[in-house]
């Protein structure tokens, strides 16, 4: 009996030490990225070289990563469930037929699964640099493939008033009912600009979760209606710079200044606040997209963050990059966007 109680002891302290090992290595983090066209030279802003994606897709297929469906990543954040280290997301936007030709075969191969944000009306247009719904059809039969909401008319749904954008979300529900037979519940905000009345929108529409474009790791601390995706095209696919996003993780942060990403005071002064465990916050720079160089910072105590521009951020979107060196060599990367609406001054 003594034997049997010893024997059970030493197997529960293994397993706790495995457990707590597991824990230990896993993290409130994931990195979710996100393309439009590839091999499509002459759209720079929205392409990838594919000799910049083979690159991409050989450096995922490492060992290292931990690929997963998008659905993965927002079950974690919404049970604040750690994910396994370098935890990473494929997405891709608006439908372009370069998908179906070229990243499509080349992820298929590699087993990397992808979300694909597909806006309605260039599909049903024919546009032709748009897929068919017979391709988009044939997509969505690959388990590797979902298909998500990104709205009819691609709009700037900030700058056209609710009824507006609501209308062209239904407009797309129909369309996508009728050609796949359901509504997708993952949203993308076309230009990823949204405001505090989109996210209103999106979650009246129930989407189980919804997301922008600007550079930052994910955690469970995101608002699950707008978060991050890290945009590539061919002037920023370079694999130094894709190696360093992808193995980036979430910076922990709390007490977010300002509250919202409508600028109404220009420049913001941001300010945040990073957990007691995080040590080397004299390390962080923070770039803004407007000028070309960091911005000042000042550290209050020993983890508030404040950081202050020379200069108003142009209308548009704007967004800034903190990043700074973390363990394993690894960056922690914190971002935040910005919407000024042209007529703002
Ligand atoms: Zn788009």
């Amino acid at each position: 009996m003594k034997k049997l109680i010893i024997q059970f002891c030493l197997i529960f302290l293994f397993n706790s030490f495995y457990t707590s090992l597991a824990l230990a290595q896993s993290e409130d983090s994931a990195v979710i990225i996100m393309y439009h066209r590839f091999g499509e030279e002459g759209f720079p802003t929205t392409n990838v070289k594919l000799s910049q994606f083979d690159q991409h897709i050989a450096e995922l297929s490492k060992d290292n990563y931990n690929i997963v469906p998008l659905r993965t990543i927002i079950e974690a954040l919404k049970n604040k469930r750690a994910l396994p280290p370098r935890t990473v997301a494929v997405t891709i936007d608006d439908g372009y037929l370069s998908i179906y030709k070229e990243a499509w075969p080349r992820l298929k191969a590699a087993g990397i699964p992808i979300t694909l944000f597909i806006s309605t009306e260039s599909v049903n247009d024919q546009n032709p640099s748009s897929m068919t719904w017979d391709q988009i059809r044939e997509l969505d039969a690959d388990p590797l493939v979902e298909i998500g909401h990104h709205g009819h008319a691609h709009a700037h749904m900030t700058e056209i008033s609710n009824d507006e954008a609501k209308a062209d979300i239904e407009e797309a529900d129909k369309i996508y009912q009728r050609e796949l037979g359901y509504i997708p519940d993952l949203f993308a905000y076309p230009y990823g600009e949204f405001s505090e009345n989109m996210i209103e929108i999106a979650k009246s529409k129930n989407y189980e979760a919804a997301f922008a474009q600007y550079s930052s790791a994910v955690n469970s601390r995101n608002d699950i209606m707008a978060l991050p995706r890290f945009a590539f095209n061919e002037n920023y696919a370079d694999i130094d710079r894709f190696k360093l996003i992808i193995n980036s993780r979430a910076l922990p942060v709390k007490d977010i200044l300002p509250r919202t990403a409508d600028l109404d005071v220009n420049p913001p002064s941001v300010g945040f606040t990073v957990d007691d465990n995080i040590k080397g916050l004299g390390a962080m720079n923070c770039f803004p997209s407007h000028i070309d160089k960091a911005a000042r910072i000042n550290l209050i105590g020993t983890n508030r963050v404040e950081v202050r521009f020379d200069e108003p951020f142009p209308p548009g979107r704007s967004r800034i990059n903190c990043t700074m060196p973390g363990p394993d060599g690894r960056w922690y990367w914190f971002g935040l966007p910005f919407f000024r609406l042209n007529t703002v001054n």
